[in-house]
């Protein structure tokens, strides 16, 4: 069985019949690179830029945000590695960042609400992505978006920082720029959403919570923790539906992209990309190959 699933790391993601879907990795750090690599990663599908953040006493700048992802890119070479823009909310204190308390912090002021209303958060970690793009293969994402016009302003912030790299003469890559669906209004409104973005990255995680209301951390609702429910399905579906339409694609990268139940689902909706923790690939990589 173990010896089965090796030969997996090594092979590209593909269905029995033929189709590519990408096999890419969950990362928080630029030093879990490797290992990725080694259980298979095609990439990075999440790589979550919240520890860098999260493990210090001081705001990171951007020359140390630009080293962490210059060495994440160049990890993977030609490989796509895509980078959530900053996604912490009231349940985590930011060094320097007044946030209010908030009783609901996971309907609060988070992830790209929070980066819009905070320019120097957003604008050093915008500008560091940049830089690093002229070392790889580099796409960004933005989290927790629930209006069109999120996307509009994120995007508006970050052609400031080109124009500004611009003006400083340093090096950068054009890149793809997508958005998570996670929130049941980016899914609902994906149709809108689609036109403003190379690609979806489907939060299974965050949306399972915000359709069924049920608190990914709370033990009590294990039962309605899962993305195999009909509501969420439908979600994931009218998604897919709208990338199709507009030419774009879907990952998905919440705990469900690697869950051998769910997989074949997925496929069958429309997702060519699966991002998960890397243990998981192998086996995902397998699963997939029996998908007809
Ligand atoms: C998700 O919500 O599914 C997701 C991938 O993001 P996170 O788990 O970091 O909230
Ligand atoms: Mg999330």
């Amino acid at each position: 069985e173990r010896a089965a699933l090796e030969e997996f790391k090594t092979l590209e993601g593909r269905t029995k019949d033929g189709r590519r879907i990408e096999v890419s990795a969950n990362l928080g750090s630029a030093k879990e690179a490797a290992d990725a690599l080694d259980f298979g990663a095609e990439g990075v599908g999440l790589f979550r830029t919240e520890f860098l953040f999260m493990e210090r006493d001081t705001l990171p700048t951007e020359d140390e945000q630009f080293e962490v992802y210059r060495q994440a890119v160049e990890a993977f070479g030609e490989r796509p590695v895509i980078f959530r823009t900053l996604d912490v909310g009231g349940d985590k204190d930011l060094p320097g960042v007044d946030q209010p308390l908030e009783e609901n912090p996971f309907l609060g002021w988070r992830g790209i609400r929070m980066c819009l209303d905070v320019p120097e958060l957003f604008k050093p970690q915008l500008r560091a992505l940049l830089r690093a793009s002229a070392h790889g293969n580099l796409k960004v994402m933005f989290p927790m978006v629930a209006d069109v016009s999120e996307i509009v302003a994120a995007k508006a912030v970050l052609e400031e920082c080109r124009e500004e790299l611009r003006s400083e003469g340093a090096e950068f890559d054009e890149f793809e720029v997508g958005v998570m669906v996670e929130t049941p209004a980016a899914a609902i409104c994906a149709s809108d959403l689609a036109p403003e973005v190379s690609f979806f990255s489907i939060g299974t995680n965050d949306l399972v919570q915000y359709t069924l209301a049920a608190d990914r951390g709370n033990e009590k609702l294990e039962h309605l923790q899962s993305a195999d429910h009909p509501a969420v399905l439908k979600l994931i579906g009218l998604t897919c539906e709208a990338a199709k339409e507009a030419g774009i694609w879907v990952g998905v990268c919440g705990e469900a992209a690697g869950e051998p139940d769910l997989i074949p689902r997925l496929v069958e909706l429309g997702v060519t990309e699966l991002s998960m923790s890397a243990p998981r690939i192998p086996r995902a990589k397998k699963v997939l190959s029996e998908v007809a």
